[in-house]
């Protein structure tokens, strides 16, 4: 008999996260297709509030400690593996989320379990659970079949609707007293990201660019164009990673969804996790040099050239026509 699944139920600010209501759907997937319970595993310092919005499940269990008042992976790692050790879950779902992060390095190596990372689905198959998972930073995608229990399974998020997983209980809460030591790591704080930072989920027009840009020395060539229509700047992950564009303009899978008028793709391949940000954009434009780049397949019209000398001449164009 398989064990049950777990969902780890991440919460923020007193409230469960749409991941966490994300991966409970899936969870709720798993569960019935082996027919076993699909338990929230809720850890803090004050969970009590949170039961009543983890309907989904069919159980909490609930550690309450001052140890995990803030989200410290380490301490969660210790917990949960303290708890599978007992119980033997057949899967713990965590989603991949800056929380969850520290916690998906930790947890496999402290149960002593297998983990599949970057899953995109999963499901029931002959009695054993599959998930499909994104190798190779999201160029391939693979399925693995998922050993028997306990196996950690680190879930992107987008997976399921959160509107799926969120479903108003309170189911049964398995309150568990546990001595937990709060390690050698100490939470600093939460800073709040740049306020005054130009919102790109609220703009009409965008141009995005990637790393055919080239490097930080060529952005105020965009933020030029950007300006002349009327827009703001964005980017994606690569650009963002090289701290060419601030975090809050990344644009994607593990960015911001945008739905602008017009969408200007300055060196962008157009990788998936990249046009799941931006595909519902009402037009896309895309310059790219290499004319088999996968971003020609969203785009509505397409520039197949060096944007170093496309964006100049639009450039002059713009201002020609008295745009400045
Ligand atoms: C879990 C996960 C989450 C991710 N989340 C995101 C996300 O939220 N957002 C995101 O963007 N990515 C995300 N990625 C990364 C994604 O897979 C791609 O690696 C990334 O989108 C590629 O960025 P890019 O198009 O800027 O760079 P590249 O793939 O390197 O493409 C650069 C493009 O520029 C073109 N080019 C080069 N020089 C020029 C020039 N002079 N003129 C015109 N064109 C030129 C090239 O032909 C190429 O097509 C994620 C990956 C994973 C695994």
């Amino acid at each position: 008999m398989p064990g049950n699944i777990w969902v780890v139920a991440e919460h923020w600010q007193g409230s469960p996260t749409d991941a966490a209501f994300e991966a409970l759907a899936l969870g709720r997937e798993l569960a019935d297709g082996l027919g076993v319970a699909l338990e929230a595993v809720v850890l803090g310092s004050d969970t009590g509030g949170l039961a009543a919005a983890l309907g989904a499940a069919d159980r909490i269990v609930a550690v309450d400690h001052p140890a995990l008042s803030d989200p410290i992976g380490d301490v969660a790692a210790r917990t949960i593996a303290a708890l599978a050790a007992e119980r033997r879950p057949e899967v713990v779902l965590v989603p991949i989320t800056n929380l969850g992060w520290d916690l998906i390095g930790l947890l496999p190596a402290r149960i002593g379990c297998p983990m599949v990372n970057f899953v995109q689905d999963a499901s029931v198959v002959d009695g054993r659970i599959e998930a499909a998972s994104l190798v190779y930073g999201g160029k391939m995608s693979t399925r693995v079949a998922v050993p028997a229990g306990p196996a950690v399974l680190a879930v992107l998020p987008g997976t399921r609707p959160a509107e799926a997983g969120r479903i108003t209980g309170p189911p049964p809460v398995d309150r568990v007293a546990m001595d937990v030591d709060p390690g050698l790591i100490e939470f600093c704080g939460y800073r709040e990201p740049e306020a005054g930072d130009v919102d790109i989920t609220r703009q009409d027009v965008l141009v995005a660019i990637g790393r055919g840009i080239g490097g930080q020395g060529n952005v105020e060539l965009a933020e030029e164009l950007a300006e002349l229509l009327g827009g703001a700047v964005c980017g994606s992950r690569p650009v963002i990673d090289q701290g060419w564009l601030p975090m809050s303009r990344q644009v994607g899978k593990s960015g911001h969804q945008v739905k602008p008028k017009l969408y200007l793709a300055l060196g962008v391949s157009g990788a998936p996790e990249h046009v799941e940000g931006m595909r519902d954009a009402e037009l896309i434009i895309a310059v790219n040099s290499d004319p088999d780049a996968p971003i020609f397949r969203v785009a509505h019209y397409g520039v197949g050239a060096d944007l170093l000398d496309v964006v100049p001449e639009l450039i002059d164009r713009l201002e020609a026509a008295g745009k400045r």
